[in-house]
């Protein structure tokens, strides 16, 4: 056995250096060949250090990013050496994306040396990839509605992570105000490790549902939940009036928020965020539990939640002389409804780029752009659409009464680019999962070819 788990390493290595010989990234590939050979192929690694992972539907790349900076700031090994943390920060989330980056560092036994594995994990591939590994700290964020093609629906998710944990004994870090998460702390009543994070309520708040949601009925009792407030979508504080779940203390609370001056409480001690969105006030909210958990030193987290941008389309900002554009992914309605809230909040007159591609790994069903809530748009002058539906997304903001004289559409990413940045002004973007990282790349270029980056 031993023999043969040598051999696969030895084979999935020589694959990472070719791949990288030929100038390529590793990606899923040396994963994905293991995996056809034998599909338990993930237990020929092993790691003795803690594996913390980040799932849930929206929000997993930026909350690995914040976590995996907050440990890369840690006091250096007792060698003066700084410590090794492992990370998937590029998103790489499926089984087949983690055991090719785990080749990269594992040695010719399988064994990876790390002080921590902080992974963000597809929510569907938490069972498969925990299965050969010793897990001691998973993070659920939420569950939303999301490229059904792939996953299924939400319920059948859920359950799948449910099953998991039900013997799964870590430190469980759950989201409070989500009812889809927060089910999922009794899904093993021998496990003491759960703890609950979540964000008091914020001045956008809602009494009613604002937007599509998940959850609306007690896991346990099927009740109709009843909710003092919605946070966004059904993330909210709510409470099954007859079995009462939803009564949780959180061990982790983001209190007296400050929009003007992007700042919160947490413990007793002010914070600073550089986005104040409030969706990412939960992924900090997470963060910080999870932080917690490690007695990581609350100076450390000052500055990484002061200063740290993950800067790969999640809140990216791009500068031109007089322009300035922030960019955000939204992978489902959630997600696309988060950022036209800070569109909205925002008080200035804008333009919005929305770029919607339907490839494999989109789902190729776009009619999730019709959950998305175009219904008050405030001080929007104009709209470009581009990608390989442009005309689908211009023709759901045009059905929402926004007027169609005021729609753009380019599907040249290059043109939608310049037409965006034309007037001036202040601008915010939209762009789903394929369609992300071109739309970085075009908003780069023009700003590379028309000079670009005012001083802060
Ligand atoms: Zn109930």
């Amino acid at each position: 056995m031993k023999l043969i788990n040598s051999l696969t390493v030895a084979f999935g290595k020589a694959m990472v250096k070719a791949l990288k010989l030929a100038g390529r990234d590793a990606g899923n590939f040396p994963g994905l060949v293991l995996w056809t050979l034998n599909k338990n192929y993930l237990k020929v690694f092993s790691a003795d250090c803690p594996i913390i992972a980040v799932t849930g539907t929206n929000g997993k790349t930026s909350t690995t990013n914040f976590l995996n900076r907050l440990f890369r700031s840690l006091p250096k090994r007792d060698d003066g050496k700084p410590l090794k943390v492992i990370t998937n920060m590029q998103g790489n989330n499926l089984d087949t994306g983690i055991g090719s980056m785990l080749l990269q560092y594992c040695d010719m036994s399988g064994h990876i040396d790390a002080d921590y594995l902080v992974l963000e994990v597809d929510e569907s591939h938490v069972p498969v990839i925990f299965k050969h590994f010793k897990l001691d700290t998973l993070v659920i964020l939420n569950f939303f509605r999301d490229q059904l093609d792939r996953n299924g629906e939400v319920e059948t998710l859920i359950l799948k992570v449910q099953k998991f944990l039900k013997t799964y004994k870590g430190n469980l870090v759950l989201n409070a105000d989500d009812p889809n998460v927060a089910r999922l702390g009794k899904a093993n009543p021998k496990n003491k490790n759960v703890y609950y994070y979540n964000v008091e309520k914020y001045e956008g708040a809602t009494e009613e549902l604002y937007e599509a949601g998940e959850g609306r009925f007690c896991p346990y009792c099927g009740e109709a939940l009843v909710y003092d407030y919605y946070q966004y979508s059904h993330v909210g504080r709510f409470k099954c009036p007859k079995c009462g779940f939803g009564n949780i203390e959180p061990f982790v609370q983001i209190k007296d928020l400050d929009f003007d001056n992007s700042a919160f409480t947490i413990e007793g001690e002010r914070y600073t965020a550089k986005h104040m969105g409030i969706y990412h006030l939960y992924n900090l909210s997470a963060v910080y539990a999870a932080a917690k958990l490690y007695n990581i030193d609350h100076k450390i987290i000052h500055k990484v939640f002061g200063s740290f941008e993950v800067n790969n389309g999640r809140l990216e900002r791009f500068e031109t002389a007089d322009s300035s554009l922030l960019l955000n992914l939204a992978k489902n309605p959630v997600g696309a409804n988060m950022t036209l809230r800070l569109l909205n909040q925002d008080k200035r007159e804008k333009e919005l780029l929305f770029v919607l591609n339907d490839n494999i790994a989109d789902g190729r069903d776009v009619s999730w752009i019709w959950d998305i809530n175009f219904s008050v748009f405030k001080g929007v002058t104009r709209v470009i659409t581009s990608g390989t539906r442009a005309y689908d997304i211009a023709i759901r903001i045009k059905c929402s009464g926004y007027d169609p004289e005021k729609i753009v559409v380019l599907p040249d990413l290059d043109q939608a680019a310049e037409e965006i940045f034309k007037n001036g002004g202040v601008k915010y973007g939209i762009a789903n999962y394929t369609a992300i990282q071109p739309t970085r790349a075009a908003l780069k270029r023009y700003i590379s070819e028309n000079g670009g980056g005012k001083e802060k």
